[in-house]
């Protein structure tokens, strides 16, 4: 049966992806891909070779009439990124989104996200999340999205680049209590692979103190805001431990 397989790749460490991935992938009768050569380097490294069509952020529309003309041919059609789960901070979802329209049928092939990666490895126990991506670049846009975050009771999942993540970290602490938890996770899955967890008014330090630590690919994660409830809570708990120290 035609299909389009939306197929998650390593984001690092080649040895992260599924058997059946790399099943879909050599059997497939094309692959649509965002940069060929990165895409041609992992087929490489499992010995694969198939054909490869460039489906980047500038052409995903007229990718995706040449790919439904293939599905309604009965092909089966993989679809990867770069790196990590295509739609995601990543180009995919206007094909997939026109493929549907299409009535034709997507099967999605699970297999790593940075995202869910950095969250697993947080320790943080909120029970929801919301995933931010990449933040607004210009400084004022920045500071008012985050504005519109800060009492938000899930975990937030921020993408970043290198050259900009210590400009990042300082709005963040603009507009967050300083004393809300981070966990940095940089280079995840690769060679020099770090997570570190601190409160947000100890990363320029963290960050200071090892120019490596500046490099690479990040994703930040912030510990969910605490509710009204919460902070009456805590408030509460603190009134009856001092009144239980003045007991006899
Ligand atoms: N689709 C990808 C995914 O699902 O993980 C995300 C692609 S997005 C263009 C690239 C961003 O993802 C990077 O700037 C970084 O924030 C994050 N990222 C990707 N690989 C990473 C890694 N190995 N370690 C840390 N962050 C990573």
């Amino acid at each position: 049966e035609s299909t389009l397989y939306v197929i998650g790749t390593p984001i690092g460490n080649m040895a992260d992806i599924s058997l059946r991935a790399l099943h879909i992938l050599a059997t497939a009768d094309a692959i649509a891909c965002e940069d060929t050569r990165v895409t041609k380097n992992l087929l490489n490294a499992y010995g694969l070779n198939k054909d490869l069509i460039s489906a980047h952020q500038h052409n995903e529309r007229e990718v995706a009439e040449k790919l439904i003309g293939r599905l309604k041919n009965r092909e089966r059609i993989a679809l990867v990124s770069d790196a990590g789960t295509p739609a995601v901070s990543d180009p995919g979802a206007k094909i997939v989104d026109a493929v549907r329209k299409e009535n034709l049928n997507v099967v999605p092939v699970p297999g790593p996200s940075a995202a869910i990666t950095a969250l697993s490895a947080s320790g943080f126990t909120d029970e929801h999340f919301l995933f931010i991506g990449f933040l607004p670049v210009k400084p004022l846009q920045r500071h008012a999205f985050l504005e519109k975050l800060k009492e938000t009771p899930a975990t937030l999942i921020i993408y970043e680049a290198p050259h900009r993540v210590q400009e990042t970290l300082k709005s963040l602490i603009d507009v967050f209590e300083p004393s809300r938890q981070i966990v940095i996770a940089r280079e995840l899955t690769k060679l020099f692979e770090e997570t570190y967890r601190c409160r947000l008014s100890d990363t320029a330090k963290w960050m200071a103190e090892d120019a490596n630590r500046r490099k690479g690919e990040f994703v930040l994660l912030i510990e969910g805001a605490q509710t009204q409830m919460d902070k009456t809570d805590t408030e509460a708990k603190r009134i009856l431990s001092i009144l239980l120290d003045q007991l006899p």
